[in-house]
């Protein structure tokens, strides 16, 4: 059995990253576990941060493309609405290469990193946790699931899994032509995507063509096939070549409403945080797991049970309300002539002020206000200071 860690992280992707190397400012004793070997493969994202993202957090600049301000929609019968904001709205993440800095950043903090194990389940004996990973037990103090949409950790926890999910699968291209700005190309057609939209992101180096779906209702490879067929007016791939291939599950339930308890918490994908009308998961990654490193530091340092009250789902939960409700009826409208018609409405000035708030608006997760930062290691920085705050969100 290998030493104890105060805090077991399972899952390197974006919501465990960022939890480990702010636990690690903390002065935690963390360790990542990620069954990949390194984390450049098998990436579940297309990488599109959002302006709230990426004025809030330190996304490093040479981890993310140019920026992109033009979004074009289009109707099942390729009828097109053009939006273009006046900011810099979107930046496509270079993931592999952020993904690796981030883990730097972690390894300088002192994280230890286990790649190429799995996670395989855990057992409790009081106050301790072992956990059993496919390269041996270790003990730990807490444990953490970072580790996707369908977590195994959750289910051991006995908090509450994702039960809604969409399916998405992508090809990354380089070398596409097309003409014009850096833009998002969003395909509504329950055919090629049901319950969500085909897409093509283009900043200008990289472009990523790809189909999201209720994957009970279509073939996502076939769908994917069938969708680049059908742009061919829009975007040339002859000359391009192919450079990656990314897929997964989407929840799209909302927020779960149990996702802590005593023995561990839910970040990320494994806590729905993902907004059900866009499915967009890295702002709530960023947001979620930056509280989840406050409240586990507050909560080791304490052993205060009440502390893991404002880590509760249920309170994020109302501003996802207005989503799932929209996620709802759109599923209910999806044949292709009240498409086309909602398309065309979309021109109405109503209609267009929606679409630019769904596309352009900056209400994402909830803002956390984050200003505990005591922990009660001495290498902690911040050991010494200030009063101490609880973690609360604002509207
Ligand atoms: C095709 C696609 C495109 C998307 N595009 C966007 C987008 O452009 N913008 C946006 O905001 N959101 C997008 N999303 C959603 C967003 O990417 C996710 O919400 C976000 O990446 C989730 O991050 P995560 O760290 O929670 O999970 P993941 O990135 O899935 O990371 C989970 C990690 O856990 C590891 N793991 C799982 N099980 C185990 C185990 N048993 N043992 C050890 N390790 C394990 C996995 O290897 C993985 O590295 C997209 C999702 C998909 C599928």
């Amino acid at each position: 059995m290998q030493m104890a860690n105060d805090v077991t992280i399972i899952g390197a992707g974006l919501a465990g990253l960022q939890c480990a190397r702010l636990l690690a400012r903390h002065g935690a004793n963390v360790l990542l576990v990620d069954r990949k070997n390194t984390l450049d493969q098998k990436i579940h994202t297309t990488g599109i941060f959002v302006r709230r993202t990426l004025v809030d957090f330190d996304i490093p600049d040479d981890c993310l493309g140019p920026p992109v301000r033009h979004v074009t929609l289009y109707s099942p019968s390729h009828r097109s609405i053009e939006l273009v904001s006046d900011h810099d709205e979107y930046r496509i993440g270079r993931m592999g290469q952020l993904y690796q800095r981030y883990l730097q950043q972690c390894l300088h903090g002192g994280v230890r990193w286990l790649p190429h194990t799995s996670y395989l389940g855990h057992s409790i004996d009081g106050d301790k946790l072992t956990v059993q990973l496919s390269t041996g037990a270790i003990t730990t103090r807490y444990l953490i699931g970072a580790d996707g949409a369908r977590s195994r950790v959750a289910r051991d926890l006995k908090l509450d899994q994702n039960s809604e999910s969409i399916f998405g699968v992508e090809s990354v291209y380089e070398g596409v032509r097309l003409d014009g700005p850096p833009r998002l190309l969003c395909f509504i057609d329950p055919k090629l995507a049901p319950g969500y939209i085909a897409w093509i992101a283009h900043d200008g180096d990289e472009t990523h063509v790809g189909v999201g779906g209720y994957a009970t209702q279509f073939d996502p490879p076939a769908a994917l096939e069938a969708f680049r067929d059908s742009v061919t007016d829009i975007i040339d791939l002859r000359n391009a070549k192919q450079i990656e291939r990314r897929a997964g599950y989407i929840p799209v339930g909302g927020i779960l409403r149990n996702i802590a308890n005593t023995h561990g918490l839910l970040i990320g994908d494994a806590a729905g945080a993902v907004s059900p009308l866009t499915a967009g998961g890295l702002d709530p990654c960023m947001r979620l797991s930056a509280l989840a490193a406050d409240v586990t530091a507050r909560y080791l340092d304490t052993r205060n049970a009440q502390v893991l009250n404002a880590y509760n789902g249920n309170s994020f939960r109302s501003r996802f309300t207005s989503r799932l409700w929209a996620r709802r009826i759109a599923s209910v409208f999806q044949q292709r002539p009240l498409i086309e018609i909602g398309c065309s409405a979309m021109r109405l000035p109503f209609l267009n002020r929606v679409a630019r708030h769904i596309f352009f608006g900056r209400n994402s997760f909830p803002d956390v206000e984050m200003n505990y930062v005591r922990c009660g290691s001495p290498h902690c920085p911040a050991a010494a200071s200030g009063p101490e705050f609880w973690p609360t969100t604002k509207d």
